[in-house]
């Protein structure tokens, strides 16, 4: 499938460790070369700003979508080739989606938990077939990968659940994955419930 803009969701804080800094570093130079969109939340703060300037400084296209009241705290990035405001959190992540052909999650906190289950949850009740990829950087995400297959292993999950989304050890990875999805709309009744 061909992506021309990519929607990375990562955490906004700066000290983590130097291996999921590097990752957003990464990704963001893979996507600039590669010529795709990178779409992210905005800001200037942790892998969200380390992910954005790479891609900026190999040419790439930036598009930041960020919410009024956080453009002070998240540090708006005023080197994007576009910002977008929004009056709030609802409306930027519709933007996000909008603006996005696929989704990946990098490491991050509660806030990119929210939008990657969001994103995801959209797409278990059919409203969108885009592709999904987890970043599993250094493992970060096994735990989330674990509560996946607890929730299926306990019944309130279906095994195809594990179909909304493909999991990538590596920046490279998720471009194979990519280059190899298609839009895929589930269907709710029959196979999620
Ligand atoms: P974090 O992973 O907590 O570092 O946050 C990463 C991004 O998620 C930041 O841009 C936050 O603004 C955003 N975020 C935080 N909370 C929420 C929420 N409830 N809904 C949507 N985005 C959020």
């Amino acid at each position: 499938m061909k992506i021309n803009s990519l929607c990375v969701y990562c955490g906004a804080r700066s000290k983590v460790a130097a291996p999921y800094r590097r990752a957003a570093e990464n990704l963001g130079l893979a996507l600039g070369s590669r010529g795709i969109t990178l779409v992210y939340g905005g800001g200037n703060v942790g892998l969200m700003g380390i992910c954005a300037d790479a891609a900026l400084s190999v040419g790439g296209r930036v598009v930041g979508v960020i919410p009024e009241h956080l453009k002070d705290i998240e540090v708006g990035h005023t080197g994007l080739s576009a910002l977008h405001t929004t009056p709030d959190m609802h409306s930027r992540k519709a933007k996000m989606f909008e603006l996005s052909d696929a989704f990946v999650m990098l490491p991050g906190g509660l806030g990119t938990l929210d939008e990657i289950f969001e994103i995801i949850t959209w797409k278990q009740i059919g409203l969108h077939g885009k592709p999904v990829v987890v970043l599993n950087a250094e493992g970060y995400w096994q735990p989330f990968l674990d509560l996946v297959d607890w929730t299926i292993a306990q019944g309130f999950a279906t095994a195809e659940t594990r179909d909304l989304f493909m999991t990538a050890e590596t920046v490279e990875d998720v471009f194979t994955l990519l280059e190899g999805a298609s839009e895929t709309h589930m269907d709710p009744r029959t196979k999620l419930f």
